[in-house]
C-alpha cells in the first residue's frame, strides 16, 4: 500500500471513451489510468503506466473531468490501482453520483466501494484470495492453451455471481480465439470478451 486513503493520484492518462471489454463493453465510460505497477507482465500494452511519477490529479479534479464530459460511469484502471488505498476516492466519486468500476490484477487488497470489480489475474504476481472473493467479473487473458486450466483454478475461489470471461491477448488473438471459442462451447459458464475498442480504433 503506498499510503492510506490518498486524496490525489498519479494519472498517466484519462479519457472519455467506450468500455471495450467484459460485461460493460459498449458503455460510455471515463477512464482514469493510475500510474504504478510492479506486476511486470511481459505482454503489457501500457508499460508507461508502471511509473508512479505521472502528474498527480486531486479527487476533485477527477470529478471535474468526468462531470465536464457528462460521464455516468468511471473506470479506474492502471497500472495496478490497488497499490493505493482507494477508499477516499470511491467515497467522493460515489457522493458525486458516478457508477464506479475498477480493473485490477487482484495482487493487492481491493479497497473502496465499487459497483463492478474486474479481477484479471496475472502470472507474474499471485492474485489474493480476498480479491477473487470480491470479483464481479473474472477476466483471464489467454496467451496459450495452459491458461485455461489456470483460469479454472482461479474460478474456484470466486463467488457464484461472478461473471467468467476469457479474453484472447490482442497480439495472439488470431491463434487463440478458435481455442477460446472451443473452450467456451464446452464450458458454458464462461464467456468471451474481445477488446472491441481496438476494432473501433478508440482508446
Ligand atoms: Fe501491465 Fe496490468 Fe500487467 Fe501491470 S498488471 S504489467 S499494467 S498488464
Amino acid at each position: 500500500m503506498a499510503n492510506s486513503s490518498p486524496t490525489s493520484f498519479p494519472i498517466m492518462e484519462h479519457f472519455y471513451t467506450i468500455q471495450g471489454e467484459g460485461r460493460n463493453a459498449g458503455k460510455a465510460s471515463y477512464f482514469f489510468r493510475i500510474g504504478g505497477c510492479d506486476v511486470g507482465c511481459p505482454w503489457c500494452d501500457v508499460k508507461e503506466s508502471w511509473d508512479d511519477g505521472h502528474p498527480k490529479m486531486t479527487i476533485q479534479e477527477i470529478i471535474n473531468c468526468a462531470s465536464e464530459a457528462e460521464a455516468k460511469n468511471i473506470v479506474i484502471t492502471g497500472g495496478e490501482p490497488c497499490m493505493y488505498d482507494l477508499s477516499e476516492l470511491t467515497s467522493k466519486l460515489k457522493s458525486a453520483g458516478f457508477n464506479l468500476w475498477i480493473e485490477t490484477s487482484g495482487a493487492y487488497e481491493i479497497t473502496g466501494d465499487w459497483d463492478w470489480i474486474v479481477v484479471s489475474p496475472k502470472r507474474r504476481k499471485s492474485c489474493l484470495p480476498s480479491s477473487l472473493k470480491k470479483a464481479s467479473e473474472l477476466k483471464v487473458v489467454v496467451l496459450r492453451t495452459m491458461d485455461f486450466d489456470w483460469a479454472v483454478e482461479h474460478a474456484k475461489s470466486v463467488s457464484s455471481e461472478c461473471a467468467l470471461y476469457f479474453q484472447p491477448e490482442w497480439s495472439r488473438e488470431e491463434e487463440m480465439l478458435p481455442e477460446v471459442i472451443n473452450f467456451v462451447k464446452g464450458n458454458p459458464d464462461w464467456q468471451i470478451s474481445l477488446q472491441t475498442h481496438k476494432y473501433m480504433q478508440i482508446p
